[in-house]
Protein backbone atom coordinates (compact mmCIF):
# COMPACT_ATOMS: atom_id res chain seq x y z
CA UNK A 1 0.00 0.00 0.00
CA UNK A 2 0.90 3.77 -0.79
CA UNK A 3 0.93 5.34 2.04
CA UNK A 4 0.27 8.75 0.50
CA UNK A 5 -2.81 9.84 1.10
CA UNK A 6 -5.02 11.21 -1.64
CA UNK A 7 -8.20 11.93 -0.30
CA UNK A 8 -8.84 12.47 3.51
CA UNK A 9 -12.66 12.90 4.26
CA UNK A 10 -13.04 13.94 8.58
CA UNK A 11 -16.07 14.29 10.41
CA UNK A 12 -18.27 14.69 7.43
CA UNK A 13 -21.91 15.92 7.74
CA UNK A 14 -24.48 16.59 5.33
CA UNK A 15 -27.78 17.69 6.68
CA UNK A 16 -30.96 18.97 4.58
CA UNK A 17 -33.63 21.28 6.44
CA UNK A 18 -37.49 20.21 6.06
CA UNK A 19 -39.34 22.79 6.13
CA UNK A 20 -43.45 23.23 6.68
CA UNK A 21 -46.06 25.55 6.37
CA UNK A 22 -46.44 28.93 4.44
CA UNK A 23 -43.34 30.34 6.36
CA UNK A 24 -41.07 27.17 5.23
CA UNK A 25 -39.97 27.04 8.87
CA UNK A 26 -37.42 23.98 9.31
CA UNK A 27 -38.52 21.38 11.27
CA UNK A 28 -36.23 18.69 11.18
CA UNK A 29 -33.02 17.51 9.37
CA UNK A 30 -32.44 14.74 7.35
CA UNK A 31 -29.01 13.29 8.23
CA UNK A 32 -27.84 11.47 4.63
CA UNK A 33 -24.37 11.38 5.80
CA UNK A 34 -23.72 11.87 9.73
CA UNK A 35 -19.89 12.07 10.89
CA UNK A 36 -18.10 9.64 7.94
CA UNK A 37 -14.42 9.73 7.96
CA UNK A 38 -12.36 7.70 5.92
CA UNK A 39 -8.98 7.93 3.75
CA UNK A 40 -7.88 7.13 0.56
CA UNK A 41 -4.42 6.29 -0.68
CA UNK A 42 -2.37 7.08 -3.71
CA UNK A 43 -3.38 4.44 -6.64
CA UNK A 44 -6.57 2.76 -4.27
CA UNK A 45 -9.60 2.17 -4.24
CA UNK A 46 -11.49 2.35 -1.59
CA UNK A 47 -15.52 0.84 -2.41
CA UNK A 48 -18.36 2.45 -0.18
CA UNK A 49 -20.84 0.06 -0.21
CA UNK A 50 -24.87 0.43 0.73
CA UNK A 51 -28.70 -0.15 0.45
CA UNK A 52 -29.73 2.75 -1.71
CA UNK A 53 -30.77 5.97 0.32
CA UNK A 54 -27.77 5.41 2.95
CA UNK A 55 -26.42 8.53 1.84
CA UNK A 56 -23.26 7.28 -0.31
CA UNK A 57 -23.35 9.29 -3.37
CA UNK A 58 -24.13 12.37 -0.80
CA UNK A 59 -20.50 11.69 0.26
CA UNK A 60 -19.23 11.93 -3.39
CA UNK A 61 -21.02 14.65 -4.23
CA UNK A 62 -19.99 16.55 -1.74
CA UNK A 63 -16.39 15.89 -1.45
CA UNK A 64 -16.64 17.58 -5.36
CA UNK A 65 -18.28 20.45 -3.60
CA UNK A 66 -21.78 19.55 -5.90
CA UNK A 67 -23.37 20.66 -2.88
CA UNK A 68 -22.01 21.84 0.31
CA UNK A 69 -21.22 20.20 3.38
CA UNK A 70 -22.72 20.65 6.78
CA UNK A 71 -19.59 19.93 8.70
CA UNK A 72 -16.07 18.30 8.51
CA UNK A 73 -13.57 18.24 6.50
CA UNK A 74 -12.37 16.90 2.78
CA UNK A 75 -8.66 17.10 2.20
CA UNK A 76 -7.06 16.51 -0.77
CA UNK A 77 -3.35 16.08 -0.54
CA UNK A 78 -3.62 17.87 2.28
CA UNK A 79 -5.64 21.48 1.36
CA UNK A 80 -9.33 20.92 2.51
CA UNK A 81 -11.55 21.24 -0.61
CA UNK A 82 -14.31 22.71 1.54
CA UNK A 83 -12.07 25.89 2.50
CA UNK A 84 -10.97 26.65 -0.91
CA UNK A 85 -12.04 29.51 -2.76
CA UNK A 86 -13.12 29.63 -6.57
CA UNK A 87 -9.81 30.21 -7.90
CA UNK A 88 -7.84 27.73 -5.83
CA UNK A 89 -11.15 25.11 -6.02
CA UNK A 90 -10.99 25.63 -9.86
CA UNK A 91 -7.40 24.32 -9.64
CA UNK A 92 -7.94 21.15 -8.22
CA UNK A 93 -10.90 20.43 -10.35
CA UNK A 94 -8.95 18.88 -13.26
CA UNK A 95 -7.34 16.28 -10.39
CA UNK A 96 -10.52 15.31 -8.63
CA UNK A 97 -12.91 14.27 -11.17
CA UNK A 98 -16.45 12.39 -11.18
CA UNK A 99 -18.26 9.81 -13.03
CA UNK A 100 -21.94 9.37 -12.84
CA UNK A 101 -24.19 6.56 -13.00
CA UNK A 102 -26.04 7.70 -15.94
CA UNK A 103 -23.94 7.80 -19.15
CA UNK A 104 -26.66 8.52 -21.12
CA UNK A 105 -27.67 11.98 -19.41
CA UNK A 106 -24.36 12.97 -18.28
CA UNK A 107 -22.89 13.74 -21.83
CA UNK A 108 -24.28 16.51 -23.88
CA UNK A 109 -26.64 15.60 -27.03
CA UNK A 110 -25.61 18.46 -28.77
CA UNK A 111 -21.77 18.30 -28.49
CA UNK A 112 -19.54 15.75 -30.75
CA UNK A 113 -17.10 13.26 -28.08
CA UNK A 114 -13.91 14.82 -29.33
CA UNK A 115 -15.54 17.90 -27.65
CA UNK A 116 -17.18 16.43 -25.50
CA UNK A 117 -13.61 14.84 -23.92
CA UNK A 118 -11.66 17.99 -25.15
CA UNK A 119 -13.56 21.32 -23.62
CA UNK A 120 -12.17 20.94 -20.16
CA UNK A 121 -8.32 19.76 -21.74
CA UNK A 122 -8.31 23.21 -23.48
CA UNK A 123 -9.92 25.45 -20.72
CA UNK A 124 -7.61 23.88 -18.06
CA UNK A 125 -4.80 24.22 -20.72
CA UNK A 126 -3.94 20.53 -20.10
CA UNK A 127 -1.84 20.59 -23.48
CA UNK A 128 -1.21 23.12 -26.38
CA UNK A 129 -3.28 23.97 -29.38
CA UNK A 130 -0.90 22.39 -31.71
CA UNK A 131 -1.53 18.88 -29.58
CA UNK A 132 -4.97 18.65 -28.50
CA UNK A 133 -6.74 16.58 -31.27
CA UNK A 134 -3.49 14.21 -31.08
CA UNK A 135 -4.22 14.07 -27.50
CA UNK A 136 -7.90 13.82 -27.77
CA UNK A 137 -7.42 10.81 -29.83
CA UNK A 138 -4.31 9.15 -27.55
CA UNK A 139 -7.08 9.39 -24.78
CA UNK A 140 -9.91 8.11 -26.73
CA UNK A 141 -7.57 4.95 -27.84
CA UNK A 142 -6.83 4.54 -24.13
CA UNK A 143 -9.98 4.56 -22.96
CA UNK A 144 -11.44 1.65 -26.16
CA UNK A 145 -12.67 4.09 -28.72
CA UNK A 146 -12.48 4.44 -31.74
CA UNK A 147 -10.70 7.59 -33.03
CA UNK A 148 -12.84 7.87 -36.37
CA UNK A 149 -15.90 8.19 -34.08
CA UNK A 150 -14.39 11.77 -32.63
CA UNK A 151 -17.20 13.73 -34.68
CA UNK A 152 -19.80 11.56 -33.34
CA UNK A 153 -22.53 12.25 -31.26
CA UNK A 154 -23.68 10.88 -28.02
CA UNK A 155 -26.56 9.39 -28.95
CA UNK A 156 -24.82 7.01 -31.88
CA UNK A 157 -22.83 4.92 -29.18
CA UNK A 158 -24.03 2.04 -26.71
CA UNK A 159 -24.72 2.61 -22.86
CA UNK A 160 -21.32 1.21 -22.37
CA UNK A 161 -18.93 3.40 -25.11
CA UNK A 162 -20.97 6.17 -23.30
CA UNK A 163 -19.67 5.11 -20.06
CA UNK A 164 -15.90 5.25 -21.39
CA UNK A 165 -16.53 8.55 -22.90
CA UNK A 166 -17.00 9.64 -19.52
CA UNK A 167 -14.63 7.95 -18.21
CA UNK A 168 -11.90 9.70 -21.54
CA UNK A 169 -13.52 13.03 -20.44
CA UNK A 170 -12.52 12.84 -16.95
CA UNK A 171 -9.01 10.84 -17.60
CA UNK A 172 -7.58 13.57 -20.13
CA UNK A 173 -7.29 15.91 -17.52
CA UNK A 174 -5.19 13.60 -15.52
CA UNK A 175 -6.94 13.27 -12.79
CA UNK A 176 -5.26 11.68 -9.16
CA UNK A 177 -8.60 11.13 -8.03
CA UNK A 178 -12.08 9.53 -9.70
CA UNK A 179 -15.10 9.57 -7.73
CA UNK A 180 -17.16 6.82 -9.89
CA UNK A 181 -20.87 6.80 -8.10
CA UNK A 182 -22.59 3.62 -9.61
CA UNK A 183 -20.63 3.69 -13.09
CA UNK A 184 -21.87 0.20 -14.34
CA UNK A 185 -25.36 -0.25 -12.92
CA UNK A 186 -26.85 1.34 -15.85
CA UNK A 187 -24.97 -1.24 -17.81
CA UNK A 188 -25.59 -4.71 -19.01
CA UNK A 189 -23.43 -7.12 -17.00
CA UNK A 190 -21.41 -7.84 -19.51
CA UNK A 191 -20.65 -4.47 -20.51
CA UNK A 192 -20.10 -4.03 -16.84
CA UNK A 193 -16.83 -6.55 -16.68
CA UNK A 194 -15.00 -4.32 -19.23
CA UNK A 195 -15.92 -1.12 -17.67
CA UNK A 196 -14.28 -2.37 -14.09
CA UNK A 197 -11.62 -3.61 -16.43
CA UNK A 198 -10.64 -0.55 -18.06
CA UNK A 199 -10.41 0.95 -14.70
CA UNK A 200 -8.45 -1.14 -13.35
CA UNK A 201 -6.09 -0.72 -15.91
CA UNK A 202 -5.97 3.03 -15.89
CA UNK A 203 -5.27 2.96 -12.50
CA UNK A 204 -2.76 0.38 -12.62
CA UNK A 205 -1.06 2.81 -15.61
CA UNK A 206 -1.38 5.99 -13.99
CA UNK A 207 -1.80 5.46 -10.03
CA UNK A 208 -4.99 6.89 -9.98
CA UNK A 209 -7.65 6.24 -6.90
CA UNK A 210 -10.91 5.39 -7.22
CA UNK A 211 -13.85 6.11 -4.53
CA UNK A 212 -15.94 3.81 -6.33
CA UNK A 213 -19.24 4.00 -4.57
CA UNK A 214 -21.77 1.12 -5.78
CA UNK A 215 -24.65 -1.06 -3.94
CA UNK A 216 -23.42 -3.81 -5.67
CA UNK A 217 -21.55 -6.45 -3.27
CA UNK A 218 -19.69 -8.10 -5.95
CA UNK A 219 -18.43 -5.46 -8.23
CA UNK A 220 -17.13 -3.68 -5.18
CA UNK A 221 -15.20 -7.06 -3.95
CA UNK A 222 -13.52 -7.30 -7.34
CA UNK A 223 -12.15 -3.58 -7.92
CA UNK A 224 -12.18 -2.86 -4.33
CA UNK A 225 -8.92 -2.54 -2.03
CA UNK A 226 -11.10 -1.23 0.94
CA UNK A 227 -14.30 -1.08 1.66
CA UNK A 228 -16.28 0.94 3.92
CA UNK A 229 -19.82 0.00 4.87
CA UNK A 230 -22.58 2.65 5.41
CA UNK A 231 -25.99 2.55 7.02
CA UNK A 232 -28.31 5.21 7.60
CA UNK A 233 -25.90 7.60 6.63
CA UNK A 234 -23.00 6.69 9.08
CA UNK A 235 -20.33 4.02 8.17
CA UNK A 236 -20.41 1.12 10.46
CA UNK A 237 -17.86 -1.08 8.94
CA UNK A 238 -14.10 -0.38 7.13
CA UNK A 239 -12.01 -2.77 6.44
CA UNK A 240 -9.39 -4.31 3.42
CA UNK A 241 -11.30 -6.14 1.06
CA UNK A 242 -9.96 -9.54 1.62
CA UNK A 243 -10.19 -9.15 5.63
CA UNK A 244 -14.23 -7.65 4.99
CA UNK A 245 -15.35 -10.09 3.14
CA UNK A 246 -13.26 -13.48 4.81
CA UNK A 247 -14.49 -11.69 8.42
CA UNK A 248 -16.75 -9.19 8.89
CA UNK A 249 -17.64 -8.02 12.15
CA UNK A 250 -20.96 -5.52 12.04
CA UNK A 251 -23.84 -7.63 12.31
CA UNK A 252 -25.19 -4.97 9.40
CA UNK A 253 -22.17 -6.28 6.87
CA UNK A 254 -22.63 -10.01 7.88
CA UNK A 255 -26.33 -9.75 6.56
CA UNK A 256 -25.51 -7.91 3.57
CA UNK A 257 -22.62 -10.69 2.91
CA UNK A 258 -25.20 -13.50 3.14
CA UNK A 259 -27.28 -11.94 0.72
CA UNK A 260 -24.71 -12.43 -2.23
CA UNK A 261 -25.46 -15.55 -4.88
CA UNK A 262 -22.30 -17.79 -4.46
CA UNK A 263 -22.05 -19.12 -7.72
CA UNK A 264 -21.87 -22.88 -6.87
CA UNK A 265 -24.71 -24.83 -6.62
CA UNK A 266 -23.32 -26.65 -3.72
CA UNK A 267 -22.91 -23.77 -1.66
CA UNK A 268 -25.80 -23.27 0.18
CA UNK A 269 -26.76 -20.09 0.99
CA UNK A 270 -27.25 -19.23 4.91
CA UNK A 271 -29.18 -15.38 4.12
CA UNK A 272 -29.89 -13.57 7.10
CA UNK A 273 -32.87 -11.82 6.58
CA UNK A 274 -32.87 -8.24 8.49
CA UNK A 275 -36.05 -7.33 10.78
CA UNK A 276 -38.44 -4.18 9.51
CA UNK A 277 -37.99 -1.81 7.17
CA UNK A 278 -35.27 0.81 6.86
CA UNK A 279 -35.76 3.51 9.02
CA UNK A 280 -36.28 7.26 7.92
CA UNK A 281 -32.70 9.21 8.28
CA UNK A 282 -34.87 12.56 9.01
CA UNK A 283 -35.74 10.47 12.38
CA UNK A 284 -33.00 7.88 13.01
CA UNK A 285 -32.85 5.28 16.25
CA UNK A 286 -31.45 6.43 18.91
CA UNK A 287 -28.06 4.68 19.89
CA UNK A 288 -26.64 2.34 17.33
CA UNK A 289 -28.91 3.71 14.18
CA UNK A 290 -29.04 -0.44 13.15
CA UNK A 291 -30.59 -1.64 16.71
CA UNK A 292 -34.57 -1.98 14.95
CA UNK A 293 -32.60 -4.60 12.85
CA UNK A 294 -30.20 -5.92 14.31
CA UNK A 295 -30.54 -9.70 15.45
CA UNK A 296 -27.89 -8.97 18.79
CA UNK A 297 -29.47 -5.82 19.65
CA UNK A 298 -28.70 -5.43 23.60
CA UNK A 299 -30.18 -2.70 25.81
CA UNK A 300 -27.27 -0.35 25.29
CA UNK A 301 -27.54 -0.76 21.63
CA UNK A 302 -30.80 1.97 21.95
CA UNK A 303 -28.99 4.22 24.16
CA UNK A 304 -25.29 4.58 23.51
CA UNK A 305 -23.61 5.33 20.25
CA UNK A 306 -21.05 2.42 19.38
CA UNK A 307 -17.60 3.94 19.26
CA UNK A 308 -16.12 3.39 15.50
CA UNK A 309 -13.59 0.93 17.14
CA UNK A 310 -9.68 0.37 15.29
CA UNK A 311 -9.39 -3.04 15.55
CA UNK A 312 -6.01 -2.73 13.73
CA UNK A 313 -4.71 -3.21 9.98
CA UNK A 314 -7.34 -0.71 9.18
CA UNK A 315 -10.52 -2.39 10.08
CA UNK A 316 -12.79 -0.39 12.12
CA UNK A 317 -16.07 -1.22 13.25
CA UNK A 318 -18.92 0.41 15.12
CA UNK A 319 -20.81 -2.01 16.97
CA UNK A 320 -21.00 -2.42 21.08
CA UNK A 321 -20.05 -6.10 20.53
CA UNK A 322 -16.76 -5.42 19.47
CA UNK A 323 -16.39 -3.29 23.11
CA UNK A 324 -16.80 -7.10 25.33
FE1 LIG B 1 -26.36 -4.69 16.79
FE2 LIG B 1 -25.90 -3.41 19.05
FE3 LIG B 1 -23.92 -3.90 17.40
FE4 LIG B 1 -25.75 -2.10 16.78
S1 LIG B 1 -24.31 -1.98 18.45
S2 LIG B 1 -24.92 -3.62 15.44
S3 LIG B 1 -27.57 -3.03 17.62
S4 LIG B 1 -25.14 -5.40 18.49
Amino acid sequence: MNDEKVLDVVGLKKYYPIRKGVLQKVVGHVRAVDDVSFEIHKGETFGLVGESGCGKSTIGRTIIRLTPPTAGHAYYKGSDIFALDRKELRSIRPKVQMIFQDPYSSLDPKMPVGEIIGEAVREHGIVSKEEYRDYVMEIMKVCGLRTYHIDRYPHEFSGGQRQRICIARSLALKPDLIIADEPVSALDVSIQAQIINLMKDLQQARGISYLFISHDLSVVEYISDVVGVMYLGTLVEMAPKRELFSHPRHPYTQALLSAVPVPDPEVKMNRILLKGDLPSPANPPSGCKFHTRCPYAMKICSEQVPEFKDLGSRHRCACHLMEK
